[in-house]
């Protein structure tokens, strides 16, 4: 009798694994990749999606254990092609032929890509024409050893809900052969393009893009809307790559700042505003530190084109900005926090605790640097109390993790 339980829940589990990889066929699709091995890009290949998404969980769990309660991980209802941004970086063969995908890990060989499970569709079905029309108007391929050569990458962009398509060619001279003939010859097959770059970076770097921009039609960028709000993106600012699960995380990071339309906000390591802009409806008045110039250029843009008033951009380092500020004496009530995957700095976290916020919101791609940063925050005076994973990198090992922290209240002697 026990036995044939024991039976029936195998039997049960496989049909339920069977009914999982029919839903998904491209999961199988994951076992032929012919790339997989070279390109490195995704991590889990012989597992289904639900068994990946255990695994992140408990990778998080193991990471945060003592510092914060793990929570069950956001998987995605469908977990292709959800890549925005696309880089290719183009090579010629000994041979002649052209290739453009990804660096091997650790050598400067290009892995040819040509239709990537994560990658959005009509991103790799532009960077393959451009392959093709490549030859015909005798565009040269740089070679970094040589130093020789016009065409670096192609960086593809697109807006997940507005559906715009802006194609960055990145190149080392502004002179381009056939300008114009080549653009029409694009648009032509690619209809859908709204937007074409050159950028120039003519340094020796394994930066992808240089600071020159030459916009050969359209806008510039791209627009998309998240959560209900519209955004402008540069060739060069940050964009969160998975737009279905970024409206999930941003949606949990605000309620968990449980803002009630008074309070002062922080946004630090603001990108384009997006945090920021999303919140203000629900804060008293925001202020955002960024980095990078573009970035901020994009997010004063973005709150003007969204009607936020009570919000003001500051382009600075956000450790030197926040000490600033609590050098001032001034106080903010809640702090969102979402550093690049190095982590935050022990300067920003001494200045942001000094400035008592009564939540900080902290945003990570990295469990690693946050459980350190955690451990920081603790010696602050900060707890963490549940960590909410969000899976925005399917098949890849990134892991993205929403924790929000609490000032805990002075015992008094
Ligand atoms: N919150 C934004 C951006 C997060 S990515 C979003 O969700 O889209 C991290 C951002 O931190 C990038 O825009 C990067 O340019 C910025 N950054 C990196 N180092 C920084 C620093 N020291 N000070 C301020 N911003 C920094």
């Amino acid at each position: 009798m026990e036995k044939e339980s024991i039976k029936n829940i195998n039997r049960k589990n496989q049909n339920k694994k069977k009914r999982a990889a029919e839903d998904h066929a491209e999961e199988t699709d994951f076992l032929k990749c012919p790339v997989y091995r070279k390109c490195g890009g995704c991590e889990f290949r012989n597992v289904t999606y639900q068994e990946q998404l255990e695994i992140k969980e408990s990778r998080v769990r193991r990471e945060l254990e003592g510092l914060a309660r793990t929570e069950k991980i956001a998987g995605m209802s469908y977990p292709y092609f959800y890549r925005n941004k696309v880089n290719a970086a183009f090579q010629r063969r000994r041979d002649g032929s052209i290739v453009s995908g990804v660096y091997e890990a650790g050598t400067h060989r290009v892995v040819p890509v040509g239709r990537c499970l994560i990658e959005d569709q009509r991103a790799d079905r532009i960077i393959g024409t451009i392959r093709r029309l490549v030859p015909s108007f005798r565009i040269s391929i740089y070679n970094e050893d040589s130093g020789y050569g016009l065409l670096r990458h192609v960086m593809i962009r697109v807006g997940h809900k507005t559906g715009q398509i802006l194609a960055v060619l990145v190149v080392t001279s502004p002179v381009f052969p056939s300008k114009n003939n080549f653009v029409k010859a694009l648009r032509r097959e690619h209809p859908e393009i709204t937007s074409i770059v050159l950028n120039v970076n003519d340094r020796n770097t394994s930066m992808v893009l240089g600071d020159r921009n030459i916009v050969l039609y359209g806008k510039g960028y791209i627009e998309d809307i998240l959560c209900g709000k519209k955004f402008r993106i540069s060739p060069s600012s940050f964009y969160q790559i998975n737009s279905v699960q970024t409206e999930v995380l941003y949606r949990k990071a605000i309620s968990l700042a449980a803002l009630t339309g008074k309070e002062k906000v922080l946004d630090a390591y603001s990108g384009i505003g997006t945090i920021g802009i999303a919140a203000s409806d629900s804060a008293g008045e925001v202020t955002c530190v960024e980095l990078n110039a573009d970035a901020v250029r994009d997010a004063r843009y973005n709150a003007r084109i969204n009607g936020v008033r009570n919000i003001r951009f500051c382009q600075d380092d956000a450790g030197r900005f926040l000490e600033r500020m609590a050098a001032e004496g001034e106080k903010a009530d809640v702090l969102f926090m979402d550093p690049p995957r190095s982590g935050s700095t022990e300067a920003f976290i001494n200045a942001a605790s000094s400035m008592k916020p009564d939540r900080i919101v902290y945003i990570s791609c990295n469990p690693e640097t946050l459980a350190r940063d955690l451990r920081y925050f603790r010696k602050r005076g900060y707890r963490a109390e549940k960590a909410y994973p969000v899976d925005m990198f399917a098949w890849s090992g990134s892991i993205e993790t929403v924790v929000a922290l609490h000032r805990e209240s002075l015992s008094l002697p």
